[in-house]
């Protein structure tokens, strides 16, 4: 048998077994600038919008490169240089969070619980008046490394209160499980293409919130990993601001259409 015949299935959250219409439409190629791709681009971020009810809200920012990559670049847009994030752990996933806040100079602290205890909304809140000099937390849904579900809209709900932003790595619960930016309070949810929605790896994607999208210009410590400049960028011309992952674009959007 041929590579391609054996078809092997993987039982990792991703990247994960394809469907053959998903890799039929990788038999396509695309030009980068041509209008056709830009057009795909721009339903691929639409549908992907509408799975988390975010249109009203919130702006959809592909990027090339694995879900790290636009976790990494959701902290460095956002959060302002004077920024400090509050960074909840229980797993891995969690563990890199900070790391990337670290990496890119970002005042953080952490709070820590065992790989099987949730994160709570009372936890939150009690660090939350501890210390006001927090501007953002940064909450991993579905911790992958230990399979722990953090009850996200509960406290999505206190941060609100608090007045401070949540960004989320939603990576491999995004898909899977309902998550609803109408009633969910957050300025970034980030998820990738090569988990739930069962796309090929190779880009992710970051729901921001506009208002505060529009008011990160400036903020990130990196050209490429710029969300804004990015969005800026895509809302001109429709095109992605360097070569975009063309096959993975196609195959996500033949993904998405599976999905529905
Ligand atoms: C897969 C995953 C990521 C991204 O990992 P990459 O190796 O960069 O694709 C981030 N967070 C969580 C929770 C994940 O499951």
């Amino acid at each position: 048998m041929s590579t391609a015949e054996r078809a092997p299935i993987l039982l990792t959250p991703g990247p994960l077994t394809t469907s053959p219409r998903t890799r039929r439409a990788m038999m396509v190629d695309w030009g980068s600038w041509d209008r056709d791709f830009n057009d795909l681009t721009a339903d691929v971020c639409k549908r992907l919008l509408a799975i988390i009810h975010g249109e009203a809200t919130h702006t959809c920012v592909p990027l090339q490169g694995s879900g790290t990559f636009s976790v990494e670049a959701a902290i460095g847009t956002l959060v302002p240089r004077d920024g400090k994030v509050l960074v909840l752990i229980n797993g891995a996933y969690g563990k890199r969070l900070a790391k990337i806040c670290q990496v890119i100079g970002r005042e953080f602290s952490t709070f820590e619980t065992e790989e099987d205890v949730p994160t709570t909304a009372a936890d939150v809140d009690r660090l939350l008046k501890a210390d006001p000099s927090v501007t953002h937390v940064a909450l991993i849904h579905c911790e992958t490394s230990t399979g722990i579900l953090n009850p996200l809209a509960d406290i999505a709900k206190v941060i609100e209160s608090h007045g401070k932003r949540l960004i989320i790595d939603a990576m491999s619960s995004f898909g899977a499980l309902d998550i609803d930016a109408r009633h969910t309070p957050f300025d970034a949810l980030i998820a990738a293409s090569g988990k739930c929605l069962e796309g090929v790896p190779g880009m992710g994607f970051v729901f921001a919130r506009s208002t505060a999208l529009d008011a990160s210009a400036g903020n990130c410590h990196s050209l490429s990993m710029d969300l804004q400049d990015q969005h800026a960028y895509m809302a001109k011309t429709g095109q992605w601001r360097f070569t975009p992952p063309t096959h993975v674009v196609a195959a996500l959007h033949e993904a998405r259409s599976q999905y529905e």
